[in-house]
């Protein structure tokens, strides 16, 4: 199956990446990690993107669309995410995948509100050993060395100025895709500000793999 899985930052997108992945063994294709790992690279288009990363803001379009094509025709299946975040991404990836005849065939769109996502954001920790998150609160690092050897540390993009900077944009650019997709039939909305587990319910439910 070819899942996007859409949401402002903080609605755990990730998260239901994670388990789509385990259940369903699609790819998970995260453009943000993508990004930060160019960024990591020191290459030149790091240093080219790496401003608009720590500023909150997005990537310019043809950039991105350029990282992330390779990735979709590589997969039998795959969970999208962050991926697209306006209109000319959108059109960019059904273009995309006309060429190789392929379409998406769900979207998840989780939903939660502002204030609730400024809270988890700003206490989200990402181990720098294994990429993966946590929150400080509902689900702290591992004290054990061996789970996850960290360290655990705030993204550069994680301070509340950017935050707020990301959830402006999400509102402006990214929300009204989902009145693309609904015209489409595909568009699942999900109640992210449930637990993990309960959420996790209705994603399986939407993808169909709820039995
Ligand atoms: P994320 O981890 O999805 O919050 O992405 C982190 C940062 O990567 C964003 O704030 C943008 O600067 C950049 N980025 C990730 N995905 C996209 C995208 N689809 N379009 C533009 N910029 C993106």
């Amino acid at each position: 199956m070819r899942i996007i899985i859409f949401g402002p930052q903080g609605a755990g997108k990730g998260t239901q990446a994670g388990k789509l992945v385990e259940e369903t063994g699609a790819a998970h294709i995260a453009t943000g990690d993508l990004v930060r790992e160019e960024i990591k690279k020191g290459s030149e288009l790091g240093e080219k993107i790496q401003e608009y990363n720590d500023k909150g803001e997005l990537v310019p379009d043809e950039i991105i669309i350029e990282m992330t094509k390779p990735h979709l025709d590589k997969h039998d299946g795959w969970i999208l995410d962050g991926f697209p975040r306006n209109q000319a991404q959108a059109k960019a990836l059904d273009e995309a995948l006309e060429e190789i005849d392929e379409k998406v065939d769900r979207v998840i769109a989780l939903e939660a509100s502002d204030e609730d996502l400024v809270k988890r954001l700003s206490g989200r920790r990402q181990s720098e050993a294994t990429g993966k998150t946590y929150h400080i609160e509902h689900d702290p690092p591992p004290e054990d060395s061996d789970e996850d050897a960290g360290p655990f540390v705030q993204r550069d993009d994680d301070t509340e100025e950017a935050i707020r900077k990301r959830l402006e944009t999400y509102h402006e650019e990214t929300e009204p895709l989902k009145d693309y997709y609904e015209e489409q039939g595909i568009l699942v909305t999900v109640d992210a500000s449930q637990g993990i587990d309960e959420v996790t319910k209705e994603v399986m439910k939407a993808v169909g793999e709820d039995k």
